[in-house]
C-alpha cells in the first residue's frame, strides 16, 4: 500500500480542500456527484493499479500474501472510523451485498419486525422484505428526523425485533441522530443496524450502533466495487458460530472474516484502506464541518432559484442536496442537460430510492470538501436556465 503518513500525506494545512482537488485528476467537468461516486486521489488509484500489476507478476494469490500488512492496515483504518474491533471488520463488493451479509446471518425468528423510518432507502426495504420480516414505521418529525420518544415509546411497548436506520439519506438533505438512537435501543437491548453508504467519511459514523456497514466509492472516495460491514463485540459469539457452522475450515476464524466475501477484489480493498488513511490524516471531523458547509452553501445558493425548490432544511449537516422542478421540467431530461451543455455531473432520482418517502423524481447534487463559491455559481446559472 505504501505508506502514507502526517509528513508526506500531500496536504497543503492552509489549504487542505485545495489540496484534495490537487491529489486528484483533472475533472473534465464539474463533479456534483460525491452521493453516486465520488473522485479517487491519484494514490488511491496507484494503490488500486500497483496490486493490479502486482498481481499479473508474481500470482494474485502470492500478491494477496504479499499485501497482507497493507490489508491489515485497511481493516485497522475502517474500524476506526466505524467504531468497531478490528476482528469484527468485514470487506465485501458494496452495502448492498453488506447488508444482504448481514440479513443472511443474522438469527431472526420466523415473524420478527423491523423499525424502519419511512426515508428508508428502497432497496433495502425489498432485501428486508425478501429475509421476511415485518416492518414496522417509527415516527419522524417533519424534516423527516426520528422522533426519540417515540422511539423509547416503541422500543418499551413493542420491541421489535431490531431497529434499522439509514443514517444519512441519498435523496435529501436529511441526517439521523444514530448515537442518540443507539443509546435508547442499548437500554432495552435491541440491536441497531446503521446503513452508512451516506454517511462513511461524511458525518461520524462511530455511533455505537450493533452492526454499521457502508461502502467505499461515495464520500470516502475510495474504488468503486468494495463495501464494509462493521459488527460490535456482543455479537461475535452468537454470529461465529452460526456462520462457521456452515463454512467448513473456517474454524478460528474472526467475524470480520468470515463475513467477508472469499473471491475477492483484493485491490479495491487495498485501494479503500488508502482512502480511509488519506480520510483520517486530512482529519475526520474537519471533513464533516466542511461537507456540512458545503450542502448548506449548496442549499443557500439554490434557495431563491424561481424553477427549481431546495427539500428540506437549508441548514443540515449534509452535503446532499435535492431539488424539486416547480415548472414542470422533466428531471432525467434536467439531469442529462447539465452534464451534456454544462458539464455539471448530478443525479436524476426516481421515486424507488425512497418509495415511502418520495413521490415525484428529484435532482441530487452533492459537491464534495473541494466545491468553491465559483462552482456553485456555475451550478445555480445553469439551473436557472432550465
Ligand atoms: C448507495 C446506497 C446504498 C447501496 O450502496 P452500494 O454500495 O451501491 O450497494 C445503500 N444505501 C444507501 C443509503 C445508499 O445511498
Amino acid at each position: 500500500m505504501g505508506t502514507l503518513n502526517e509528513a508526506d500525506d500531500g496536504v497543503d494545512r492552509d489549504d487542505p480542500w485545495g489540496s484534495w482537488r490537487k491529489a486528484r485528476p483533472e475533472p473534465s467537468g464539474l463533479h456534483l456527484d460525491s452521493a453516486a461516486a465520488g473522485r479517487s486521489s491519484l494514490r488511491v488509484l496507484g494503490a488500486v493499479a500497483d496490486h493490479a500489476l502486482l498481481e499479473a507478476k508474481v500470482g494474485a494469490y502470492v500478491a494477496q500474501e504479499m499485501a497482507e500488512e497493507s490489508l491489515g492496515a485497511a481493516r485497522t483504518a475502517l474500524a476506526r472510523l466505524l467504531g468497531m474491533p478490528e476482528e469484527g471488520v468485514a470487506f465485501v463488493e458494496s452495502a448492498t451485498a453488506a447488508l444482504g451479509a448481514l440479513l443472511q446471518a443474522w438469527p431472526f425468528e420466523p415473524d420478527a419486525t423491523l423499525a424502519v423510518v419511512p426515508s428508508e432507502w428502497g432497496p433495502n426495504l425489498a432485501a428486508f422484505v425478501r429475509r421476511g420480516l415485518r416492518l414496522v414505521e417509527l415516527q419522524v418529525d417533519a424534516d423527516g428526523c426520528l422522533d426519540l420518544s417515540e422511539l423509547d415509546r416503541v422500543l418499551q411497548a413493542a420491541p421489535p425485533a431490531a431497529v434499522h436506520i439509514t443514517q444519512v439519506a441519498s435523496h435529501r438533505t436529511l441526517v439521523q441522530p444514530v448515537a442518540d438512537i443507539a443509546g435508547l435501543c442499548r437500554a432495552v437491548e435491541v440491536p441497531l443496524f446503521v446503513d452508512a453508504a451516506q454517511a462513511l467519511g461524511h458525518v461520524d459514523t462511530a455511533t455505537g450502533a450493533d452492526v454499521i456497514y457502508g461502502t467505499s466509492r461515495k464520500w470516502l472516495t475510495g474504488p468503486r466495487g468494495v463495501g464494509v460491514l462493521g459488527v460490535a463485540s456482543q455479537w461475535f459469539e452468537l454470529l461465529r458460530s452460526r456462520l462457521a457452522a456452515t463454512a467448513p475450515g473456517t474454524a478460528g476464524e474472526s467475524v470480520g472474516t468470515l463475513l467477508s466475501s472469499r473471491e475477492s477484489h483484493v485491490a479495491g480493498r487495498l485501494g479503500l484502506g488508502m482512502a480511509a488513511r488519506e480520510h483520517l490524516l486530512l482529519g475526520p471531523s474537519a471533513v464533516w464541518a466542511r461537507l456540512a458547509d458545503v450542502g448548506q452553501a449548496t442549499r443557500r445558493v439554490c434557495d431563491d432559484l424561481a424553477n427549481w425548490q431546495v427539500i428540506g432544511p437549508v441548514d443540515g449537516p449534509s452535503a446532499i442536496t435535492a431539488l424539486r422542478p416547480t415548472e414542470g421540467q422533466d428531471v432525467m431530461q434536467a439531469r442529462s442537460h447539465l452534464l451534456h451543455e454544462h458539464g455539471i455531473v448530478t443525479t436524476g432520482q426516481e421515486p424507488f430510492r425512497a418509495p415511502r418517502d418520495m413521490t415525484s423524481p428529484t435532482l441530487r447534487v452533492s459537491p464534495h470538501v473541494d466545491c468553491t463559491a465559483e462552482d456553485l455559481i456555475r451550478l445555480r446559472n445553469a439551473l436557472a436556465a432550465i
